[in-house]
C-alpha cells in the first residue's frame, strides 16, 4: 500500500488556522503571559524565598513550552499553504509573543546575576533546578557579561528600530529586483539558481553576470545597512567591554575560539586537496579550469527516481543496517504521518523539522519530487526528529542545544543514505554524481563558508576603523575567496557580501561557522558509529541526549573521547571527507577511457 504523503495536524489541534482549540490556546498562553508580566521577582534569594524563586522559573519555562508548540504548529500551517492568511496572521502573534518571553527571560537572567554564589548554588541543588542548572548558569554568566540591566534594557529597546532595522531594511532592498532571463521575468532567487544548477555552462555563465550586475546596482544601500548595522554592534560590544567580535557567537555556540581556530587551522592546511577535484569536474564540465558558477555545477547522471513509499523504504532499511532504534523510530514517523511530503503548488520552498512539546512528536515539512535529493532530505529530517525524540522526557532547560551541534544527527543519517546510494548505483555515470554532491557539500562547508568567516572577521576589523565603500568590500570578499578557494578559480564573486542573506542576521551573529562546525564534528561521530559497529547506538543517545546540558567541547570530550581544542579531531574528519577525491578523480578517468 502506498503511504500519504502529507502530514497529519488534526490530532494537534483540529481545524487548522481556525481551530477553535487553538485559539483558545494561544489565548490562554497570551493570559498567563500577561500574569508573568505582571507578577514582581522574589526578593533577595535565601531559604525564605527558594521555593518562589523555583515556581518564577518553571513558570517562564512553561511560557517556553507553549509557545514552543504555537509557534511550531502556526509554522507548519504557513508552510502547507502559503495563502493561509489567518495562519499568517496568527504568525505575527506568536512573534509578538516570543518577543515577550525574550524580556521575561532578560529580567529573570539580570535578576540572576544579582544573587550571591552560595545562595545560588544552593538553589540549583533542589530538585527541579538541578537538571537544567547547566542551563540557568549558562544565563546567569551571560547576564554578567553584559553591562547593567537598566543599560541592556535600553541598548534592547533601541536595538528593535535601529539595529535589527538594518536587517529588515536589507530584506527589502534585496527582495525588491525582478530580473528578465532567458525571456522570463526571474526573482533574484531563482536566477540564482540558475546561475549554481543549470547543467548548461552558457546559461551559469549569463546568469552569473546578470546576478553581479544586478547586485551592483543595490550595492550601495546594502553595503550602508551593513556597515551601520556592525557599527551597533561594536558600539554595543565596547560598551559591554568585550573585546572580541567572536564572544557572542562563541557563547551562542558554547564554543571556545582554541577550538574555533584548531578547525580553521586544519581546514586551511588541507582543503588544497579540493583543488584535484576542482580539476576533474572542470575535465567533465568542459571547462579548463572551474569558475564561481561552476562550483556546484551537478555532473554524471541522477535520472533514478523513487516513489515517495520506494523513498521511505530505502531510508529506513540502510539506517537500520547502521542502528535498528533510528530506523524503528523513522518508521515510526513515516507511518504516523509526521511528514508533509506531497509535491502540489501552493507549499512553501525547502525543508525543516519542528518538535511539538506537548505531544512530544516533531513534524517534517518537504516536497518529495522522487530525486535522489529528496531521498537525502527525507533521511536529513528525520535525523533531526530522532535528536528531538531521544530528549522529550528531559526538561525544557536541558533541550536547548546551540546550531554548531543541531546538525549531528541529521548529517549522520544524509551520509549513512548517501553511502547507501554510492554502494546501490548502477553506473559510473550514477556514482559520479552522488559522489560529486558529497564533495560539494565539502567545497561548501571548507572552502565557501570559510570565505564567509575570513571576509566577515577582516570587515569588522577594518569596520572598528570606518565604513566601507562598496568597493572596499568588494576587495575584502574577494581576497577571502582567493584564501579559501586557493586561488583554483578563474572568476570570483565580488558582491556576495551584497548577495548573501546571512551577513544580515542580527539575531545570530557570524552565521557560518557553525555550519562547518556541525558538518565536520557529525563527521566525526560518523567515524566513531563506522568503528564501533552496533555499540554504538547507545553511546549515539547519551551523546544527542547531552547536547542540552554541556559546552562543547565537554560533549566530545565526554562522548567522543576527543579534544576539540586539538588539532587531531580535525584532521581525521577533514582526512575522511577528502578521501572521496581520490575516488572521484579514478572514476573520472575510468569513464573518459571508457568513452575512447
Ligand atoms: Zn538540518
Amino acid at each position: 500500500m502506498a503511504l500519504s504523503e502529507t502530514w497529519d495536524l488534526e490530532s494537534i489541534f483540529p481545524g487548522g488556522s481556525n481551530s477553535p482549540q487553538l485559539l483558545d490556546f494561544l489565548a490562554q498562553l497570551d493570559a498567563d503571559f500577561a500574569v508573568a508580566e505582571n507578577s514582581a521577582l522574589p526578593g533577595p534569594l535565601g531559604p525564605e524565598t527558594e521555593a518562589e524563586w523555583i515556581k518564577t522559573i518553571q513558570i517562564a519555562y512553561n511560557l517556553g513550552e507553549r509557545l514552543r508548540q504555537g509557534a511550531a504548529f502556526v509554522g507548519c500551517l504557513v508552510s502547507q499553504d502559503v495563502k493561509d492568511d489567518k495562519a499568517l496572521q496568527l504568525d505575527a502573534d506568536i512573534d509578538r509573543m516570543a518577543a515577550r518571553l525574550g524580556t521575561l527571560w532578560t529580567m529573570l537572567r539580570a535578576a540572576f546575576a544579582e544573587q550571591p554564589d552560595d545562595a545560588w548554588h544552593v538553589l540549583l541543588s533542589h530538585p527541579p533546578l538541578n537538571a537544567v542548572a547547566f542551563h540557568l548558569n549558562e544565563e546567569r554568566d551571560e547576564a554578567r557579561q553584559k553591562m547593567a540591566p537598566e543599560l541592556e534594557a535600553l541598548a534592547n529597546d533601541l536595538a528593535a528600530d535601529g539595529y535589527h532595522g538594518w536587517n529588515r531594511l536589507y530584506g527589502l532592498i534585496s527582495g525588491e529586483p525582478q530580473v528578465e532571463f532567458g525571456g522570463k521575468p526571474m526573482s533574484l532567487g531563482q536566477l540564482q539558481s540558475k546561475m549554481y544548477d543549470d547543467p548548461n555552462r552558457d546559461v551559469r555563465r549569463a546568469a552569473f553576470d546578470l546576478f553581479e550586475q544586478t547586485w551592483a546596482g543595490i550595492a550601495k544601500p546594502c553595503a550602508s545597512a551593513l556597515n551601520n548595522q556592525a557599527g551597533f554592534r561594536l558600539a554595543l560590544y565596547k560598551h559591554r567591554g568585550w573585546d572580541s567580535i567572536l564572544k557572542e557567537p562563541l557563547m551562542d555556540n558554547r564554543l571556545t575560539a582554541s577550538s574555533l581556530n584548531a578547525m580553521w587551522s586544519v581546514i586551511a592546511a588541507k582543503s588544497g586537496k579540493l583543488l584535484d577535484y576542482f580539476a576533474a569536474k572542470a575535465k567533465l564540465l568542459g571547462a579548463g579550469q572551474l569558475s564561481w558558477f561552476d562550483i556546484y555545477a551537478p555532473v554524471g547522471e541522477t535520472n533514478r527516481s523513487f516513489s515517495y513509499t520506494e523513498a521511505a523504504d530505502f531510508v529506513v532499511d540502510n539506517l537500520r543496517r547502521f542502528n535498528p532504534d533510528i530506523a524503528d523510530f523513522s518508521r515510526m514517523a513515516i507511518n504516523q504521518r509526521w511528514i508533509e511530503a506531497e509535491d502540489r503548488p501552493g507549499k512553501r520552498a525547502g525543508g525543516f523539522c519542528t518538535g511539538l512539546p506537548l505531544n512530544k512528536q516533531s513534524r517534517i515539512f518537504m516536497t518529495f519530487t522522487g530525486s535522489v535529493n529528496g531521498l537525502m532530505t527525507l533521511a536529513h529530517e528525520l535525523g533531526h526528529a530522532y535528536h528531538g525524540w531521544v530528549m522529550w522526557d528531559l526538561p525544557p532547560g536541558a533541550r536547548r542545544y546551540s546550531m554548531g551541534v543541531a546538525e549531528t544527527a541529521s548529517i549522520f543519517n544524509e551520509t549513512v543514505v548517501r553511502n547507501a546510494a554510492y554502494q546501490a548505483a548502477a553506473s559510473n555515470a550514477e556514482r559520479l554524481s552522488i559522489l560529486a554532491t558529497k564533495l560539494d557539500d565539502a567545497i561548501s562547508f571548507l572552502m565557501d563558508i570559510r570565505s564567509r568567516f575570513e571576509f566577515e572577521s577582516a570587515f569588522f576589523k577594518e569596520r572598528a576603523k570606518k565604513s566601507l565603500s562598496v568597493d572596499e568590500l568588494n576587495a575584502l570578499m574577494e581576497q577571502a575567496q582567493r584564501a579559501a578557494f586557493k586561488n583554483g578559480l578563474t572568476r570570483y564573486h565580488p558582491l556576495f557580501w551584497a548577495s548573501k542573506l546571512h551577513f544580515y542576521i542580527t539575531s545570530a551573529p557570524f552565521y557560518n561557522f557553525p555550519y562547518t562546525f556541525g558538518y565536520l564534528f557529525s563527521s566525526g561521530v560518523f567515524a566513531l558509529a563506522e568503528a564501533e559497529g552496533p555499540a554504538f547506538g547507545p553511546k549515539y543517545v547519551a551523546l544527542l541526549r547531552d547536547t542540552g546540558s554541556l559546552g562543547t567541547e565537554a560533549l566530545a570530550r565526554k562522548h567522543l573521547g576527543v579534544d576539540l581544542t586539538k588539532p587531531a579531531f580535525w584532521e581525521t574528519a577533514v582526512d575522511r571527507i577528502l578521501a572521496d577525491v581520490d575516488t572521484f578523480v579514478a572514476l573520472t578517468e575510468q569513464g573518459v577511457r571508457s568513452r575512447n
